[in-house]
């Protein structure tokens, strides 16, 4: 299939993720995530990471990370404690741009 046909899952499928089990490189406080009343990171992660679960607590996995900094520019109330690139070798590497 040509690329430009590709819908973004499909483009998201082909990047390899080499993922940090030791050293998670995004660290949330979910304390400070329920005491967030906008929660814009549920909305601006392009990889679609953040969720409420049905306890309506903050849920994440580092593991999909584009790396953006989207999430670490929006939050506004210390829900991200900790936001720093993967180790060396670690991440994501994209394909087809
Ligand atoms: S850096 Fe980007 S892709 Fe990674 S969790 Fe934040 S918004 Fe999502």
């Amino acid at each position: 299939m040509s690329i430009s046909r590709m819908e973004a899952p499909e483009l998201l499928s082909l990047n390899r993720f080499n993922v940090d089990e030791d050293e998670p490189h995004i660290v949330l406080d979910k304390n400070n995530c329920l005491l967030c009343k906008e929660k814009p990171c549920l909305v601006v992660c392009p990889a679609v990471l953040y969720k409420l679960n049905k306890n309506g607590e903050m849920s994440f996995d580092y593991a999909g990370c584009l790396e953006c900094g989207t999430c670490r520019v929006m939050c506004r109330n210390k829900g991200i404690v900790k936001w720093e690139y993967p180790r060396g070798t670690f991440g994501v590497s994209f394909r087809q741009g």
